[in-house]
């Protein structure tokens, strides 16, 4: 017998988190009107080398190997972090719950045979060592200078913002100190590439960085997880290799138009690349860099003021710093009840999240909603969500407050 469900409706919701974003109009025509094409035809090439060129302009770098990995943002960070092989002694500065699952991603890869089998799932390799910083505290350079200085590692990981806590980290202090005691630096770039105003070739201590198709890019449509290795790092990978044919940093490139550490115009085949995956990317990229990557930052940060001032109004207590997302803790008065009240939210269609990992908190996300009537719309909804549940204040005096941010503002 076979099983037939009816057609998958899935409804519009209002994308409040930190990620996936709200999906520009523009990047779903192009998913939806582009023509069946194969991966080897030629305007789909063309295209893959455009997006090449447009994302090494929004990131700021001269890094050849700069293009898209398929998939999600584990998919980029799955190749930038197979250079990592068994025995590498790397240092890596989780502060909440993606870098934590990178710091997992590094044990399992620089695990031996006999680490990964004394605990598959979870491997504890002798090589790696992790220097936590707490849930809600930012890494910062001196953390990272401290610890190359006194482990000597070859490899160092950060997250630039750490999306579980809401937390920028110290990128500079990173850099330095990975120039500083000879470390490559690996940098997961997944919330801040397309929301932060930053080059990459600023930063040569770090010699990979790996970002994702559905935050800041805002390409959801499931597109491509943005990588990019300096030369350093793609010699090494010439030299010694890596245990992986679909993610290897040289192999994937060719797909793209780079072979033997140049740009070519005649790309060849690594994989089946999908012509709708390529043209929703590319147009999202087209967006972003006609936004300007200064003034999207520069929006972003405005945008986030007022949310945090709305919040705060309200009485909860933010303790995030990305400009992307605000992630709080809710007034005494509600403690406890952060999960009832996202669910409570998600049920009405308005995706806003709770942390995924200890402590819980709250997490609104504003990402491609850079407009006073969308900031004003996830204030209004959050409000109506507090108020529901038994918080005690004036949301005509929250709105107004926010209709006099932006009015003192224009
Ligand atoms: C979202 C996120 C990831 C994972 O990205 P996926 O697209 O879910 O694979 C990794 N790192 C950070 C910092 C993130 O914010």
């Amino acid at each position: 017998m076979t099983k037939i469900y009816p057609q998958l409706d899935i409804p519009e919701t209002l994308a409040a988190g930190p990620g996936p974003g709200n999906t520009d109009p523009r990047v779903l025509e192009r998913f939806a009107k582009t023509g069946v094409a194969d991966h080897m035809q030629k305007d789909v090439l063309r295209g893959m080398i455009e997006a090449k060129e447009m994302l090494r302009e929004l990131w700021g770098t001269e890094n050849v190997y700069t293009y898209g990995v398929a998939g999600t943002g584990w998919s980029g960070l799955d190749c930038v972090l197979s250079m990592i092989l068994p025995g590498d002694k790397v240092v890596v500065f989780p502060n909440g719950t993606f870098s934590g699952i990178d710091g997992l991603t590094i044990r399992m890869k620089a695990s031996t045979r006999e680490e990964l089998a004394a605990n598959p799932l979870d491997p504890k390799p002798a090589s790696v060592t992790m220097v936590v910083t707490p849930h809600g505290q930012s890494v910062s350079g001196e953390t990272v200078d401290k610890a190359l200085a006194e482990l000597k590692p070859m490899w160092a990981f950060m997250a630039h913002w750490e999306t579980g806590s809401g937390r920028v980290n110290d990128l500079k202090g990173f850099n330095d100190a990975c120039l500083k005691h000879g470390v490559m630096g690996i940098v997961d770039a997944v919330s801040s590439l397309g929301v932060a105003d930053f080059s990459i070739d600023d930063y040569p201590g770090v010699v990979a960085w790996a970002s994702c198709p559905q935050k800041g890019v805002l390409s959801l449509p499931l597109t491509y997880a943005p990588v990019s290795f300096t030369d350093k790092a793609i010699n090494l990978v010439k030299k010694r290799g890596v245990y992986t044919y679909v993610h290897h940093p040289i192999l994937e490139a060719r797909h793209w138009g780079v072979i033997d550490g140049k740009d070519t115009p005649t790309p060849t085949y690594h994989r089946t690349h999908s012509c709708y995956a390529v043209a929703a990317f590319h147009e999202a990229l087209r967006i972003i860099l006609g936004y300007g990557r200064r003034r999207k930052a520069s929006d972003y940060a405005y945008h986030e003021k007022a949310l945090r001032q709305a919040v705060e109004a309200m009485g909860c207590d933010v303790t995030s710093n990305m400009t992307s997302l605000v992630v709080l803790n809710l007034p005494d008065k509600l403690k406890g009840k952060e999960k009832e009240l996202v669910q409570g939210c998600r049920a009405r269609g308005f995706g806003i999240w709770p942390t995924l990992s200890e402590p819980v908190q709250v997490r609104i996300g504003i990402l491609n909603q850079l407009s006073p009537e969308q900031i004003s719309e996830i204030t209004s909804r959050f409000a109506d969500a507090m108020l529901g549940m038994g918080a005690e204040f004036d949301k005509a005096k929250v709105m107004n407050g926010l209709k006099s941010y932006y009015a003192k503002a224009a």
